[in-house]
């Protein structure tokens, strides 16, 4: 009966958007502060009293304190704005990659990793910088024929326009979605039939 060390809670700002992973002590320590309350698997909002209240039997991940033993949430909504700081992406090439989806951005093809290269759109020459803005994932082929040249200059196309990924949403992809409560905030289909406005 005590929570396993792999735990995590998912935290989301009041937007219910998803701004960092946490471990369950540092969880239970929001839930108890007032600073977020919890959501159970109907997405109904508890604080720490209400949680504390249901029950944890039939429940496979919990902790116990000398008095209670309670259910290990698995998302928390934060009741403030702007608590926790926004998990920021490693500007990596690894993360380079994922983001494009190992999709070269001119050729629209896939490549395994060893196929890829990195181009600046922009290049260095004429004054690109090394920033999720300027640099995607290319193939060799598509990397030579663009050369030190532009898009434009080249007459090459796009793909999508580049930019800083969200953590979130690089962690289907990362395989690292540990439990289905945490997909529809997310997984980018689930998330948007959630936070898409509905017509009247
Ligand atoms: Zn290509």
């Amino acid at each position: 009966m005590t929570a396993m060390a792999s735990s995590r809670v998912l935290i989301l700002n009041r937007s219910y958007q998803p701004v960092q992973v946490a471990r369950v002590q540092r969880a239970f320590g929001l839930l108890y502060s007032g600073a977020a309350q919890a959501l159970d698997e109907n997405f109904q909002a508890f604080d720490f009293k209400s949680w504390s209240e249901l029950s944890a039997r039939a429940h496979d991940d919990t902790i116990s304190t000398s008095q209670l033993v309670l259910r290990v949430p698995r998302i928390l909504v934060l009741q403030t704005y702007d608590k926790l700081p926004r998990t920021r992406v490693r500007f990596s090439r690894q993360n380079i990659y994922l983001r494009d989806n190992f999709t070269c951005q001119y050729c629209a093809k896939r490549f395994v990793r060893q196929k890829l290269n990195l181009d600046h759109v922009v290049p260095r020459s004429q004054g690109g910088r090394t920033t999720w803005e300027n640099v995607v994932c290319s193939c060799v082929r598509c990397n030579l024929t663009k050369g030190g040249r532009t898009p434009q200059q080249a007459n090459m196309k796009l793909l999508k326009k580049p930019k800083r990924p969200s953590w979130h949403s690089l962690m289907p992809i990362l395989g690292q979605v540990p439990y289905k409560e945490w997909l529809p905030f997310i997984d980018p289909v689930a998330a948007s039939y959630w936070n898409t406005e509905l017509e009247s």
